[in-house]
């Protein structure tokens, strides 16, 4: 935790941190559950929407069709991806390499620019649990001290109705959750199939969902700000990807401190209300400095610039600012972690941009069947291979197959020159070629081409034919 502290330890007028622990793990080793109180702002209003049009956006791509399929729709069962009118094939996957570290790089990127902006503004975690379910718990229970008063409450029938009623919305939001997620992998309409016939129909599925939806109900309901804590790594990332120039949202020390009452002489503009630290999600005090359970949600920064209007003073107590800006010294924004992340980050893209601009509607394989590399009969050498086509297109496509560098007098049969494939399907086919002893000049390379009917691409793959020494008299 000490790294986490570490513009708080050369502040003047810092207040030590506290704890040698994370907020939400008591001595004892038990979890005291979190009751924030709701805070209204302008980040708060703008995180809302951000959060409501990403929630949108999620949730609609599998209804939004490009090139006839959903946007996103990752059809595991045929091993077809289809992604924003892209179409994956498994034999595609090498690309995933590329995509992944690219997302790594641009997280480590944004992350030693401005801190976790995505744990607070974008990660499904935050905004489902922050926009959607403590919303409903807010509607139903009432604020924190509500909250927390029903929760210590004896049963009666205020506490049953509401229950029954907050974890009734929970669990029918899970559920829809679950299917609109499930629809990623099936589509929308599969979705519907499923619903509306017998689970009996369809029982992995059915008991995926029922597993699925425990699982998110159970993390929204109550595991909460424990999986930004305990489960993501990236928040344990944090000290090592910020450093005292990344833009985070901190407590202003040198404005803020010594606390103490409004009009007290001497006294610096923290009066002490706890407004921060009440509104917190993850419980901790970030006038402690930056620490491993910030999410950077930015109620704090609502909270205070609230109490600063009413105290008639200047907003921003807490704000977005570096460790360095907070102690008046310049903010350096080009430094060597941020260029070598960009780097990375500039080298994987333009990678990827380039492997997904040379993608083609189909995949071509050529592998020399199983068994002998080659076979003689009387007077002739054969050799065996097996094709494998993909269509990647969502049309029936005619494919043209081509053998090049081929010498005079092989023989071609099995796979025809000219197929039909239906959209998005493969075909194996055998390829047989033969050579009499009379042309065979011993072993060469040739090269299998593959076309569609308008030549729109070309696929190579190059290839050798085997057989004996020709020095040897094969007769
Ligand atoms: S809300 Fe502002 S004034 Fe109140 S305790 Fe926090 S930092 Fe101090
Ligand atoms: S310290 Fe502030 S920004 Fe960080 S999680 Fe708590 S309320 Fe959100």
């Amino acid at each position: 935790m000490q790294s986490q502290h570490r513009s708080m330890q050369t502040h003047p007028h810092a207040t030590a941190p506290t704890r040698d622990s994370v907020t939400t793990i008591l001595s004892d080793g038990s979890r005291p559950f979190m009751y924030p109180s709701d805070t209204r702002g302008t980040f708060t209003t703008a995180r809302r929407i951000v959060a409501y049009t990403l929630i949108v956006f999620y949730l609609s791509l599998p209804w939004i069709k490009i090139n006839g399929y959903p946007a996103v729709f990752l059809d595991i069962a045929l091993r077809r991806f289809h992604l924003f009118g892209l179409t994956f094939a498994a034999q595609d996957m090498w690309l995933l390499f590329f995509v992944i570290t690219g997302l790594g790089f641009t997280l480590f990127f944004i992350t030693a620019l401005l801190g976790r902006v995505w744990c607070g503004w974008a990660c499904p975690q935050t905004i489902y649990l922050e926009h959607i379910y403590r919303r409903i718990e807010v509607l139903v229970e009432g604020d924190s001290l509500k909250r927390r008063a029903l929760d210590e409450a004896p049963w009666n029938a205020e506490k049953i109705s509401k229950r029954v009623i907050k974890h009734g919305l929970f669990f029918i939001t899970s559920l829809i959750l679950t299917h609109l997620f499930l629809a990623y992998f099936v589509s929308i309409r599969e979705v519907w199939k499923m619903i509306t016939s017998a689970p009996t129909e369809h029982w992995g599925t059915f008991v995926f969902i029922m597993a699925y939806t425990g699982l998110t109900y159970y993390i929204f309901c109550w595991f909460r700000e424990q999986i930004c804590i305990v489960i993501c790594p990236y928040g344990r990332l944090q000290s090592v990807l910020t450093d005292d120039d990344t833009i985070t949202i901190g407590y202003d020390s040198l404005r803020g401190e010594p606390r103490g009452k409004a009009g007290a002489p001497g006294a610096g503009d923290c009066i002490s209300c706890n407004r921060c630290v009440s509104v917190c999600p993850t419980g901790i005090d970030i006038r402690q400095g930056l620490q491993l359970e910030c999410v950077g949600c930015t109620a704090c920064i609502d909270a205070c610039d609230n109490v600063m209007d009413r105290l008639k003073r200047s907003r921003g107590l807490i704000r977005y600012a570096s460790q360095n800006k907070l102690l008046r010294k310049p903010t350096r924004f080009l430094r060597p972690r941020v260029i070598l992340y960009g780097f990375f980050l500039v080298i994987g893209a333009s990678v990827a941009s380039w492997a997904i601009s040379t993608l083609k509607p189909a995949n071509l394989g050529v592998t020399r069947m199983v068994g002998a590399p080659y076979i003689m009969d009387a007077h002739t050498i054969r050799n065996q291979y097996l094709v494998r086509i993909v269509n990647k297109r969502n049309t029936s496509t005619q494919f043209l197959v081509h053998i090049k560098n081929a010498p005079e007098g092989l023989v071609q049969s099995g796979l025809t020159t000219s197929l039909e494939i239906p959209a998005l399907s493969e075909v194996a086919a055998p390829l047989i070629l033969q050579q009499t002893d009379t042309t065979y000049k011993g072993a060469f390379l040739f090269t299998v081409e593959l076309e569609d009917s308008t030549h729109s691409f070309l696929l190579k793959r190059t290839t050798e034919f085997l057989g004996p020494d020709p020095q040897f008299n094969l007769k």
